[in-house]
């Protein structure tokens, strides 16, 4: 028959497992306060620790009980349901409700209470509070183990094998079953392994959800940027577009002329400026209404840029004048086109409200020198177009 291990070495043993977690605990909730499961899992140690000195110290100073030895044993023993309690309740994710707080606050007033005196009017009523707020606990474990909390069905396994020590405690007690020492210190040393393996789950769970948060995070930020972004480039285009032809407006061509100036600077090579009007076209408005003004307006420039190259800015420069720039041509070469372009003009008429009208174009061409800014060649075209007009419209002047 094997010696029964004795008991103080077995209440040393286990005092130095509740000294030892109730520390690395304390300092993992010390760490990261948010983690209040360490701090109920290190306050059920020190309870604990507090349970299992009170009672070796009973058994050797011996003082008549009842004493403060034995109110302190039994403040160990509320504390630490308390506290079970909250951890339970801290895994599911949840605080404690009023009645909860009143049982807890009930307890531990009660236990100790009871230890001062050892009557059973209060003594029965704190165990039995205490066996509720364990029966809580566990229902707890239970639940935020079936609401997929990570490490609770962990915990409950270990409430339910405390449960077992404690009911089996008892039943020694009243001499059901012969008496075997330790085992309530067997089933919290248990329940204490299987919380702080709960605990290490479950800071693996928020840790992998936080990273899934900032990969969902970074991903949105990065589609809100490319949205944003083109949004910008769609805006950007259409403050440099002509809303009615489709054309590049006036500070699109600006744009384009100033990038044609930069490759003249380099190249040396000329580049021609046209500046054309619609001849009449007032009138198109008197006689057919503005909207039908519009058309004309869209047929004149859909023309236009039919009959350039591919290369040459054709821009509408406001009204109902337009502009082109032609690179790499010079005064003659930018004179026939700009002949070529309004022959195509004036020889196909735009139809409007089924009747055939013939639109002319005035335009006058200025190339590019070096001495000149882009601002005074367009100034040159400008002023000097209303000499093709009054030479009588429907042709191109240069010079
Ligand atoms: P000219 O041969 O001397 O150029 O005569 P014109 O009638 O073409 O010249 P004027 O400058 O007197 O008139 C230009 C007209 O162009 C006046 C205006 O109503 C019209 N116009 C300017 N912009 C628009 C537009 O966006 N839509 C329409 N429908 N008409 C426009
Ligand atoms: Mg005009
Ligand atoms: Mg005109």
């Amino acid at each position: 028959m094997p010696t029964p291990l004795p008991q103080e070495l077995f209440d040393a043993f286990a005092a130095g497992v509740y000294l030892l977690f109730g520390l690395v605990h304390a300092d993992l909730w010390w760490r990261r306060r948010e983690r209040r499961g360490h701090l109920w899992l290190a306050g059920a140690c020190g309870f604990a620790l507090l349970v299992d000195l009170t009672g070796m110290a009973s058994r050797h100073v011996v003082p008549e009980p009842p004493s403060l030895l034995d109110a302190a044993n039994l403040l160990g023993v509320g504390g630490a349901t308390v506290c079970l309690l909250e951890l339970a309740l801290s895994l599911e994710r949840r605080r404690a409700g009023r009645l909860t707080r009143g049982i807890e606050a009930g307890v531990l007033v009660l236990a100790p209470a009871a230890g001062l005196t050892l009557e059973p009017a209060l003594l029965h009523p704190a165990l039995l509070l205490c066996a509720l707020l364990l029966a809580q606990a566990l229902l707890r474990a239970v639940r935020a183990a079936r609401a997929g909390r990570r490490g609770a069905g962990t915990v409950a396994r270990g409430f339910v094998f405390l449960a077992l020590c404690l009911l089996a405690d008892v039943a020694m007690e009243l001499g059901w079953i012969p008496r075997r020492e330790g085992l309530p210190a067997v089933g919290f040393i248990v329940l204490f392994l299987a919380s702080a393996k709960a605990l290490a789950d479950r800071q693996d769970q928020e840790q992998q959800e936080l990273a899934e948060l900032r990969i969902d995070l970074e991903r949105r930020v990065e589609e809100r940027t490319l949205a944003l972004q083109e949004a910008n480039e769609r805006l950007a285009a259409a403050s440099r577009t002509d809303a009615l032809t489709g054309l590049p407006n006036r500070r699109g061509f600006v744009e384009a002329g100033e990038a044609e100036l930069e490759r003249f600077r380099r190249s040396g090579r000329p580049f021609s400026i046209v500046l054309a009007d619609i001849d009449h076209f007032k009138s198109v408005n008197d006689r057919f209404g503005h909207a039908t003004g519009d058309e004309a307006l869209r047929a004149v420039a859909e023309a236009i840029r039919r009959n350039l190259r591919a290369q040459d800015v054709v821009a509408r420069w406001g009204g109902e004048e337009f502009i082109f720039l032609l690179p790499e041509t010079g005064e003659a070469g930018a004179t026939r086109a700009a002949d070529f372009v309004r022959e195509q003009v004036a020889a196909s008429p735009i139809e409007l409200a089924g009747e055939p009208l013939p639109l002319t174009l005035s335009a006058r061409v200025a190339e590019h020198r070096a001495e000149r800014t882009l601002d005074a060649t367009l100034a040159a075209a400008d002023r000097a177009l209303y000499r093709a007009k009054e030479a009588g419209r429907n042709r191109v002047m240069a010079g």
